[in-house]
C-alpha cells in the first residue's frame, strides 16, 4: 500500500509571502524543529539565491554532521538549466532539488508571452533534470505550477517525460488553491494511475480548502497505487492565503472519521512537538497564531458554554476530539511579570551571562563567552527581537554553524 509523506515548504513558500520573512537562524530553527517532528523533507530555500548560499551550505553541514537527520534537505529552483548549474556552483553539496516550472495555458500565454509552447515547457524541464542529474543530485522532483488550471491529458504528457529522465516525483501545485476536494482527487489520481510516479499535493487557500484539497488528493495519488507528499507549512503561512497548515493537516490525515484505516503515513508525524514549533513560527514570523486554529490555537480546547462546559468535565471525548497533550500542550508556561534581561544587538558580557546562565549553560571562559555573545548580537542583528532560549543554545553548541548562518557577504 502506498503512504503518505510530509513535505514541508515553510522554508520557501512561507518566506516568499509578502510582507514576512525569517532569518537564516530562524530558518535553521525551523529545519530543526521540522526534523524532531518527523517531517521527511524541508523545502529549506532557494540555492540561486546567493543571500541564502551560506545558511544552505550550513544545514547541508548539520545533516552530515547527524544533527539534521533524518530529514532531507531539498532546494527549490526553476526548472531551468542554467539555474541548476549555478545551484550546484553556489551550493556544491546540495543533493536534493525541486524544479518548477508552469504548465498551464494561462501561465504560458500569460507568463512567457507567446516564446514558449507547451513542448518547449517539457523539454526546458529534462533539459533542468538532466543538468541535475550529471551534477549527480540524489533525487530531483518536478513541479508543474498552475497544475490545476493545466489539461489533463498535458499533465500526463509533462509527468512522463519527467518520469522517463529519473524524476521522482511530480508536484501537482494548486497555485491558486482553485480545486476542490472532488477536482484535486480526480487529478491526483489519474495522474499516480497515467504517470505511475509518487505525486505531491500542494495547495494553496484561497477558496479555503488547502488542508481538505491535501487530504483528498493524497487519497487520489494513493488510490492511483502512488505514493503522496503532502506539502505544509507552519501555520498554513504561505503566498497569499497561505498553504496547507502543517499540523492540520497531520491531525486531518490521522484522526479525521476513518481515513487512517486506509491511508497512513509514511512514519509517525510527533505532534507532541506541534505546540513548540507553532509558537516559534508565530514570534518568528511576528504572525499571531488565530484563536480557532486547530491543535494550537487559544480557542482549540477552551469550553464555556453551560452545556459544552458541563460535558467535557465528564468526559473530554464528549466534546474535544483529541487530547490537548497530544499536540504537546498542558506545561504551564513561566512569564516574566517583573524585571527582564533579553538578548538584543547591543547586549554586553554582563546580562548575556546572566541570561545563559538561567539555562544552565556554562562557557569554559571569558573568552568564549565573549564569543559565543558576539555571535547572538549578530543573530539579533537580523532578527530585530530578542532570540529564544533554543536560539541561543543552538548559537552556544555549533558557533562554527551559527557563525556561517550570519554571514552576509554581497557579491562585489
Ligand atoms: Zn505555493
Amino acid at each position: 500500500m502506498a503512504k503518505i509523506y510530509f513535505l514541508d515548504v515553510t522554508n520557501r513558500d512561507g518566506v516568499q509571502t509578502a510582507n514576512l520573512g525569517l532569518s537564516k537562524l530562524e530558518k535553521t530553527m525551523i529545519n530543526m524543529y521540522l526534523n524532531e517532528m518527523g517531517v521527511f523533507q524541508s523545502e529549506f530555500g532557494f540555492p540561486t539565491t546567493r543571500h541564502e548560499s551560506l545558511y544552505l551550505q550550513a544545514n547541508l553541514e548539520l545533516a552530515d554532521m547527524g544533527v539534521l537527520q533524518p530529514i532531507r534537505l531539498e532546494g527549490w529552483i526553476r526548472a531551468v538549466a542554467a539555474d541548476v548549474e549555478k545551484a550546484f556552483k553556489l551550493v556544491p553539496n546540495i543533493k536534493h532539488l525541486n524544479v518548477s516550472i508552469s504548465t498551464s495555458h494561462q501561465m504560458i500565454q500569460g507568463k512567457f508571452k507567446g516564446t514558449k509552447s507547451r513542448e518547449d515547457i517539457v523539454s526546458m524541464m529534462v533539459d533542468a533534470l538532466e543538468a541535475a542529474h550529471a551534477h549527480g543530485a540524489a533525487s530531483v522532483g518536478v513541479n508543474a505550477e498552475d497544475a490545476s488550471r493545466t489539461k489533463i491529458d498535458f499533465l500526463v504528457k509533462f509527468g512522463l517525460a519527467a518520469k522517463e529522465h529519473g524524476a521522482q516525483r511530480l508536484r501537482y501545485c494548486d497555485t491558486l488553491g482553485y480545486d476542490n476536494p472532488f477536482t484535486i482527487y480526480e487529478s491526483a489520481k489519474t495522474l499516480a494511475e497515467n504517470v505511475g510516479m509518487p505525486i505531491e499535493l500542494h495547495c494553496h487557500g484561497d477558496l479555503g480548502m488547502a488542508v481538505a484539497n491535501s487530504v483528498a488528493g493524497a487519497k487520489g495519488a494513493i488510490d492511483g497505487g502512488q505514493d503522496a507528499y503532502i506539502n505544509t507549512t507552519v501555520n498554513g503561512i504561505g503566498e497569499r492565503a497561505g498553504n496547507a497548515d502543517l499540523v492540520a493537516t497531520a491531525l486531518a490525515v490521522t484522526k479525521s472519521k476513518g481515513f487512517a484505516e486506509k491511508y497512513q503515513l509514511e512514519k509517525p508525524i510527533d505532534l507532541t512537538k506541534a505546540w513548540k514549533l507553532s509558537r516559534f513560527a508565530s514570534y518568528a514570523f511576528r504572525v499571531p497564531i488565530p484563536v480557532n486554529q486547530p491543535g494550537v490555537g487559544a480557542n482549540a480546547f477552551a469550553h464555556s458554554s453551560g452545556i459544552h462546559a458541563d460535558g467535557v468535565l465528564k468526559d473530554p471525548e464528549n466534546y474535544e476530539l483529541y487530547s490537548f497533550d497530544e499536540v504537546g500542550r498542558g506545561e504551564p508556561e513561566l512569564v516574566e511579570t517583573g524585571r527582564e534581561i533579553c538578548s538584543g544587538e547591543y547586549s554586553g558580557i554582563s546580562g548575556f551571562s546572566h541570561i545563559m546562565g538561567q539555562m544552565a549553560v556554562k562557557f569554559k571562559d571569558a573568552g568564549q563567552a565573549k564569543k559565543i555573545l558576539e555571535l547572538a548580537r549578530y543573530a539579533n542583528v537580523e532578527a530585530q527581537k530578542p532570540l529564544v532560549e533554543d536560539e541561543l543554545l543552538f548559537i552556544a553548541k555549533y558557533p562554527k554553524i551559527a557563525k556561517k548562518l550570519l554571514t552576509l557577504t554581497p557579491p562585489e
